[in-house]
């Protein structure tokens, strides 16, 4: 068997030892004679499961005691939705910081149920940048702010947290969620879907402040609700329990190779050295303010778009796959999560050095 390096976005390449742990445990989880698949999630054995997994998750962000974790489904397009419904809490507006295509689903889904207050957008610097945060002007009567601090399809991220005072902040992390440390502490409400750095698409993992909880607005489907999930140890219906299970294999898979601080250094070192090969050629080229580039998803543009096919085609042929841009953007996209070996990376810079040798 030979494993490709699979540069996607997301549902995005989990680690090749959480794999073979899981098949080796697909069809008889440690002796229990059947599949966690199989498992009833009222049972020990799934139970079992689902808290070590919260505790893991726990112990490698450092989540204190106050915060709820939730694993839901509906992935982080539902929580484009539950956010407001649940954090108004009797207000009319909140705070919305427009960093691009994911800033921008979550401020229409918000617009449903509430004022949205745009505090600052780079739109017109094409979401090529973070804007500048003395520049934020936020509503006093705003019920949270909400960022996405990284933004995978631009490949824009924000290297800090922004400091907004008692209003809660609420961030979408899906693609940055245990790619370094962060202080949870700062945050009201963090949200990710599961297909990137945490598991297989399917689960969703919410992590909300207790004081937040039990706020709704009126009329709220009771699945949307964060009290129906936290009261219930997020079994009120039948979580996604294979997704769930795997993420707690990814959870010590993390907490095993160094935790986050070792993600962070490796992380980092793997989107250097990608963003020293694109700015040191002339080939190549990368659009987005240095200071704001993204860890997890390095976009790129070849200087000659029709050089685009035979890239990909040529890359893949080497085992370098699912590099194409998303079709917003068009040229290239390397998704570099935890879960890339470094060796993946160093491959795509050779690779990228021999096309160019031999086109450029
Ligand atoms: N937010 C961000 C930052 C994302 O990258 C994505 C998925 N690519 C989403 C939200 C939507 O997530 P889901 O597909 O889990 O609804």
């Amino acid at each position: 068997m030979s494993r490709i390096y699979n540069f996607s976005a997301g549902p995005a390449m989990l680690p090749e030892a959480v794999l073979k742990q899981a098949q080796e445990e697909l069809v008889d989880w440690q002796g229990s004679g059947m599949s966690v698949m199989e498992m009833s999630h009222r049972g020990k054995e799934f139970m079992s499961i689902a808290e070590a997994a919260e505790a893991d998750l726990r112990q490698v962000m450092g989540i204190p005691d106050n915060y709820k974790v939730l694993f839901l489904q509906g992935g982080a397009s539902s929580q484009f939705a539950m956010v407001p419904l649940n954090l108004l809490r009797g207000g009319a507006k909140a705070d919305y910081i427009n960093t691009g295509a994911w800033s921008k689903k979550a401020i229409a889904e918000a617009k449903r149920y509430c004022n949205v207050n745009v505090a600052a957008t780079s739109e017109s610097e094409n979401f090529m940048t973070i804007p500048a945060f003395d520049s934020w002007q936020l509503a006093d009567d705003a019920a949270y702010v909400h960022y996405t601090p990284n933004e995978t399809i631009g490949g824009v991220e924000f290297h800090w947290i922004p400091e907004v005072g008692d209003k809660p902040l609420v961030a979408d992390m899906s693609s940055t969620i245990l790619s370094r440390p962060i202080d949870v502490s700062k945050y009201g409400v963090i949200y990710a879907g599961a297909q990137k750095n945490i598991g297989p698409a399917g689960l969703t993992v919410v992590i909300v402040r207790e004081d937040l909880i039990g706020q709704a607005m009126e009329r709220t489907p009771t699945m949307f609700d964060y009290k129906t999930h936290a009261e219930s140890d997020s079994m009120y219906n039948t979580p996604p329990t294979y997704g769930w299970y795997l993420a707690g294999l990814v959870f010590k898979w993390i907490r095993d190779n160094g935790g986050l601080e070792a993600m962070a250094e490796i992380n980092k070192r793997k989107a250097d050295k990608l963003y020293a090969a694109i700015d040191g050629s002339d080939f190549y080229a990368n659009p987005v303010d240095p200071e704001c580039r993204s860890w997890m998803n390095v976009p790129f543009t070849l200087a000659n778009p029709e050089l685009d096919a035979t890239f990909l085609k040529e890359a893949a042929a080497q085992g370098l796959t699912t590099l194409k841009g998303h079709r917003s953007v068009g040229g290239m996209r390397a998704s570099i999560y935890n879960a890339m070996p470094e060796a993946g990376v160093d491959a795509l810079i050779d690779f990228m050095a021999d096309f160019e040798k031999r086109n450029g």
